[in-house]
């Protein structure tokens, strides 16, 4: 084992409990002028527990989380150019109004109205955007937005009567798709995409059959390709009384551009928390609100927002076509919020302009990487592009090393090993809310990888060197796995 190598990270932070010595002082809150009288309180409630409440300062507590907050890197530190999620910079006046609403406690419609008409006005203005007649807010993520989706083309295909149980799904798809379409109830088939990265419509024909419910197909790709035969894709499998899904987590490189709805999309769900607003990782809360053609509105689950003759607004709940509750009332409502402050801050103009922008920042990088790294597809690409590690592996380095070396160098590694279609594929997504600047210290931070390839392999084999957590041994760390917090002192 070398030196750079580590089993159990050295403990960098102490858990507050370990912080705590007693004595501070720092519990003396005032009773509350209207405190709760104790005797109201069922006693059973009162006994037992003892809450461990840490004794620290304040400054303390404070430092603990910046601390904290320093040995993770954000999109408030550097460029996360990890492709497929769409990790830009989102407005902080986003936050600052949905911190002001946050959640509010199911009540009768009239005390509801400023947030249905809020949310009514989100859902409109994804209908907009993504050309759909209804929409539906709750799916609280896009996996769970395309669950959703098949369960309302499921519903849709028994009232006609039919048992369709197969869903087609291009090779270059996200995994949520296939696991979500068997959630549902669907069995799935692989479909291979072209050699130019996308997919035709003469070859999605040759899969068609009595039993295929629909195709679900990411636009633009995973590649980053935009699916130009989409239109003919749609035709061919209605005809074939099969529906369209599109999965819309990549809206970030075509909205105020294209409209799924224009090219034959049935139903689909866009990610607010890649593209509208809402930081995307750090494990939620996100949002995949899922839209419909008209022909689909009826199976929506429940509520359905609905604006009454005389302008107010309310819950519907007695829709018996529909799904059913897939969320509790109001799905992530601050995601919600922090999306129609993102478009309406943005309007029609603005979003057009990310879009484009995200577009040209990732050409630009393509642009300047490609021949230094190699580009398996030639194929024009939107918003993000996949490149491998042909070049480097006859050094013997590969994706997984040149990640961790650009950690050392101040950048959030590209999705790697990812689309599964790229054998060590390296897939880079800047989104428009890089500067030029930044885009071009990505590219350098890319080429000194390269360049030490090329000069001293040896030197890329330990990294990252200057992370908070360095080179950890994955083989050990992966047959000794240790998922909970420890509170012993030698942490295993
Ligand atoms: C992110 C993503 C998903 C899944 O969305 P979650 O919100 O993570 O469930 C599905 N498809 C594609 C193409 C994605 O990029």
């Amino acid at each position: 084992m070398s030196k750079s190598v580590t089993h159990f990270p050295e403990i960098i932070e102490p858990v507050l409990n370990q912080i705590s010595s007693g004595g501070k002082n720092t519990r003396n809150v005032p009773a509350p002028f209207d405190s709760v009288p104790l005797d109201d309180i069922d006693s059973s409630l009162l006994e037992g527990i003892q809450p461990e409440i840490p004794d620290i300062s304040e400054v303390e507590c404070v430092r603990h989380f910046t601390r904290l907050s320093r040995l993770n890197f954000g999109i408030d530190h550097g460029m996360y150019p990890l492709g497929s999620c769409t990790m830009k910079y989102n407005p902080k006046i986003c936050e600052k109004i949905a911190a002001r609403i946050q959640t509010i406690h199911p009540a009768d419609s009239s005390c509801m109205q400023p947030i249905l008409a809020s949310l009514h006005t989100l859902e409109n203005c994804l209908k907009e955007v993504c050309g759909m007649d209804a929409c539906t807010l709750w799916p609280a993520a896009g996996a769970h937005g395309e669950l959703t989706g098949m369960m309302i083309i499921k519903q849709a295909l028994n009232a006609r009567g039919l048992e369709r149980d197969k869903v087609l799904i291009p090779d270059t798809a996200h995994g949520t798709n296939p696991s979500s379409c068997a959630i549902a109830g669907f069995k799935t088939q692989n479909i291979p995409s072209g050699a130019d990265g996308y997919l035709t419509a003469g070859s999605l024909k040759e899969h068609l059959d009595e039993n295929v419910a629909g195709l679900m197909i990411t636009n633009p790709n995973t590649l980053g390709i935009f699916e130009h035969e989409i239109g003919e894709i749609a035709e061919v499998l209605h005809e074939n009384g099969s529906y369209l899904y599109m999965d819309g987590a990549n809206m970030n490189a075509i909205m105020g551009i294209a409209r799924p709805g224009d090219m034959g999309v049935d139903c689909m769900h866009v990610n607010l928390h890649k593209t509208f607003g809402t930081p995307h990782g750090g494990g939620g809360p996100g949002s995949g609100p899922v839209l419909v053609k008209h022909e689909l509105e009826k199976y929506l689950p429940l509520p359905r927002i609905r604006q009454e003759k005389d302008g107010n607004f309310s819950l519907r709940w007695n829709i018996t076509e529909s799904i059913g509750i897939i969320h509790s009332t109001l799905g992530n409502l601050s995601v919600l919020i922090k999306a129609l402050v993102y478009i309406l801050s943005l309007g029609p103009e603005g979003l057009r302009h990310a879009s484009t922008t995200a577009c040209i920042n990732a050409n630009y990088l393509k642009a300047r990487l490609s021949g230094i790294f190699d580009l398996p597809f030639a194929t024009p690409t939107l918003h993000e592009f996949v490149l491998s590690d042909k070049l480097q592996k006859q050094q013997n380095i590969t994706t997984m090393e040149m990640a961790k070396a650009l950690m050392d160098l101040g950048f959030h590694p590209p999705t790697i090993y990812f689309p599964l279609v790229v054998p060590g594929a390296i897939m880079v997504e800047p989104t428009e809310t890089e500067s030029f600047d930044e885009l071009e210290r990505f590219a350098l931070a890319m080429e000194t990888i390269a360049e030490q390839v090329r000069s001293d392999p040896d030197s890329l084999r330990h990294k990252p060197e200057g992370t908070p957590v360095e080179h950890v041994d994955e083989v050990w760390a992966a047959r000794n796995l240790v998922l909970t917090w420890m509170m012993d002192e030698s942490n295993t």
